[in-house]
């Protein structure tokens, strides 16, 4: 029975550097979580949700009076 399958292929993923994250400035690759901006700018997901959480949190406090 010959049974020499060594060269399973691996799946050949691609990183690329996407850019630089507008919160963290941090380089973000394709592999990430990451969202685009318009007309440009990335940010990585986490980064963009915690902002967002950031901005509600201010525009609440702000808008108390
Ligand atoms: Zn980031």
């Amino acid at each position: 029975m010959p049974k020499h399958n060594k060269s399973w292929v691996k799946s050949k993923v691609i990183v690329t550097l996407v850019g630089n994250c507008r919160y963290c400035s941090a380089e973000i690759l394709n592999t990430d979580s990451f969202v685009s901006f318009y007309p440009k700018g990335h940010a990585h997901y986490k980064c963009m949700r915690k902002a967002d959480e950031d901005k509600t949190y201010e525009n609440e406090s702000k808008f108390d009076w």
